[in-house]
């Protein structure tokens, strides 16, 4: 029944948390939520959720819940109309647009569905026609998507279908905690091991994850592309090359790995030579062994070339694109996949398509209604954008993303949003970000609106609206909508309904190389379908990855990755950051949710702790070039003496230590997961 019936009422819809995308049931009584029941029905966690899910209700009430815009006036944020805050729009942003419109900028999320990431791209080009938006997808799996691009064109995270990670007989998890951060996927590794498979944890830490795999290299923090080059070393001295298909780039990349042979690995990863030897032989031995990074192994300034490194092994050892096996990318945040296709990068056009490419932007052109030359060219990049606030970017809209607690360096990035003449934020709680902003406005959470979002395996499923956003409240798209009203360009957006939008989302990306245009919401209510799927009568694509591929010449290209040395000092320490298995990217939900606790604290080895005179509990200070904190011990053998953990979750603690200003140069991403650090007790508990 609709949205409003005071009849009890059930609606399936998709976690708003994970990349997984578990579907679950929403229970409605007198119009209100009151509870989620998973379903086996569901084609991916086939009827698990896990403690995030299950806690998501607690949010959509929450007494923060922002249900009124808020302008700031005399230092404070006050309750405005939207009249007021659509005044304060065309008063702030008219006069920036009319004299340099790339002094405003768009930052987005990869939460946001499809039709919102598309949307945002839109308004950002065609009613701005700013050339600065980008999203915080530049701090999740950018460096794994931009190496699955620059090799075979296009990038969907896994080639195939989740169950077939079941039939793998070898699964090398490199730097993914999957049993914190995407908890339904190890039905999928039991499976496998159940059928005889080995499970091998590459990570500094021995997680949760690293303890039911059973075999577990706890590798120096960035390391990981050398173990691939090191690996590829003995595939080569053991006659184990055979490419999937013919690439470009080869030799080079054979005539590499040469360089690396076991003792150097060993050395460089900081692991037992006889432990790397044996990773070594299940790989060689195996038949369809399939590695899958997270982002430990993505978040380096050589992020993008540690992927290329364990591309390429895949690739010529004969298993890229082959089910069940290969390489694959664990996407993180809730529509990570579909976030990163339809347009809030800085360099893209919907359907994954390049904001480079004359033929893609007349597509595109034509479908909005501009020239060509309307469309801007590719502007900055995430942290980028954020460093340049306060200089060349004036003022800055921000959807649904805390670059205060998400990004590289936030103490830095919170002294540039301070810079800034206008800070817009569209949220439904406020952020720490939030609170920073000239103007907020009150946005819609999952359930209040309806969508689609794209999960790991590039599979494309409804989310369903259930109730309406509490007090002034508004769907996110209708707010993009009022925006470019507000600034005067309201040609393309005005759209009568949110099937209208839906619609030409869907008829966007035709021809391009993520193509939704043969669904529906009509066809989506029946089944999930996993891109491209280019025509409504036609099947989906289960399997991404052909042996001709979406190139120039539809053949692969292999880089040849550019890694630094990596140096055994027994007295440096390395800071990494991470997540937990009870916390969502920066906490902005989950830190309010009573049901989903968690400890923020520095994790080291007994060895490290006993050397800084430090116990559990007592609090110790961290230092890196780029800032400082003070937080409690906590003390763990499961992780490596030269390591030092963080979660990022928390505001002005792991993110003040590391560094804005060093970027994959790729990617653009930052060196989240290693930063030199030194640890000096503060006092004790
Ligand atoms: Fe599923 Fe992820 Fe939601 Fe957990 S957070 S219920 S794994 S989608």
């Amino acid at each position: 029944s609709a949205v409003g019936s005071a009849v009890p009422r059930l609606v399936r819809t998709t976690c708003p948390y994970c990349a997984v995308q578990c579907n679950f049931d929403l229970h409605l009584e007198n119009n209100l939520p009151v509870k989620i029941t998973p379903t086996k029905e569901c084609p991916v966690a086939h009827g698990t959720v896990c403690k995030k899910g299950l806690a998501a209700l607690s949010d959509l009430r929450h007494p923060d819940r922002l249900i009124t815009p808020l302008l700031r006036k005399n230092g404070e944020l006050v309750p405005v109309s939207w009249a007021e805050a659509m005044a304060y729009v065309r008063g702030a942003l008219t006069p920036l647009l009319a004299a340099n419109p790339d002094a405003v900028g768009v930052y987005g999320s990869g939460s946001l569905t499809n039709e919102k990431t598309y949307l945002l791209g839109k308004f950002a080009r065609l009613a701005l026609r700013t050339a600065n938006i980008d999203y915080n997808g530049r701090y999740c799996m950018a460096s794994a998507s931009t190496a699955l691009n620059r090799t075979v064109g296009y990038d969907r995270g896994l080639g195939f279908p989740l169950s077939d990670l079941g039939t793998s007989d070898l699964i090398v998890l490199v730097g993914a905690n999957i049993a914190e951060t995407l908890p339904p996927i190890m039905q999928y590794l039991k499976a496998a091991k159940d059928r005889g498979a080995l499970v091998y944890a590459i990570d500094p830490r021995a997680t949760t994850t690293a303890k039911v795999a059973g075999k577990h290299l706890g590798i120096r923090p960035g390391s990981d592309g050398v173990l691939a080059l090191g690996l590829l070393y003995l595939m080569k001295q053991w006659g184990k090359i055979r490419p999937t298909a013919t690439a470009h780039g080869l030799t080079g990349v054979l005539w590499q790995a040469d360089d690396y042979p076991p003792a150097r690995v060993a050395h460089e990863c900081g692991i037992p030579e006889g432990e790397f030897m044996a990773l070594a032989h299940a790989y060689a031995n195996a038949t369809k062994p399939l590695i899958l990074t997270g982002r430990g192994a993505e978040q380096h300034a050589h992020g993008t070339d540690t992927v290329h490194a364990l591309l390429n092994l895949a690739f010529l050892t004969g298993h890229f694109g082959k089910p069940g096996g290969g390489y694959g990318t664990l996407t993180g945040q809730g529509n990570g996949q579909g976030g990163r296709e339809h347009g809030q990068k800085t360099d893209q056009l919907p359907g994954a398509r390049s904001l480079r490419d004359p033929r893609h932007r007349a597509e595109i052109a034509a479908l909005w209604g501009c020239t060509p030359a309307d469309l801007p060219q590719p502007g900055k990049s995430a942290q980028e954008l954020l460093n340049a606030c306060g200089t060349d970017i004036e003022a800055l809209i921000v959807l649904g993303s805390n670059p205060v607690v998400s990004a590289a360096g936030a103490g830095y990035v919170t002294g540039r949003l301070r810079a800034l003449k206008h800070l817009i934020v569209i949220d439904f709680l406020p952020s720490e970000t939030a609170t920073l902003a000239t103007l907020v406005l009150p946005g819609s959470m999952w359930c209040e609106e309806e969508g689609t979002t794209t999960n790991l395996e590039g599979r494309v499923q409804c989310r369903r609206k259930a109730v309406t956003p509490p007090g002034a409240a508004r769907e996110d798209w209708r707010i993009l909508c009022d925006l470019a009203h507000a600034v005067g360009r309201s040609g393309g957006f005005e759209y009568a309904t949110f099937r209208d939008l839906q619609d030409e989302f869907f008829r966007a990306t035709r021809g391009g190389k993520a193509d939704y245009s043969g669904l529906s919401a009509e066809r989506l209510d029946r089944a999930s379908a996993q891109w491209p799927v280019p025509h409504a009568a036609g099947p989906d694509t289960p399997y991404a990855y052909a042996p001709t591929y979406p190139t120039a010449d539809g053949l692969a290209t292999l880089h040849v990755p550019m890694l630094p040395a990596f140096a055994a000092s027994p007295r440096s320490l390395t800071l990494t950051t991470g997540r937990l298995g009870n916390q969502y990217q920066s906490g902005t939900q989950t830190r309010r949710n009573a049901g989903l606790r968690a400890d923020n604290t520095a994790q080291m080895h007994p060895e490290t702790a006993r050397a800084t005179g430090l116990k559990a509990g007592d609090s110790v200070t961290l230092r890196t070039a780029h800032g400082s904190t003070t937080l409690p011990v906590s003390i763990t053998p499961g992780i490596r003496p030269d390591t030092v953990f963080l979660p990022f979750h928390w505001p002005d603690t792991a993110n003040l230590l590391t560094d804005p200003h060093t970027l994959d140069p790729h990617s653009g991403m930052p060196a989240f997961k290693a930063t030199p650090v030194t640890l000096h007790p503060a006092h004790a508990a």
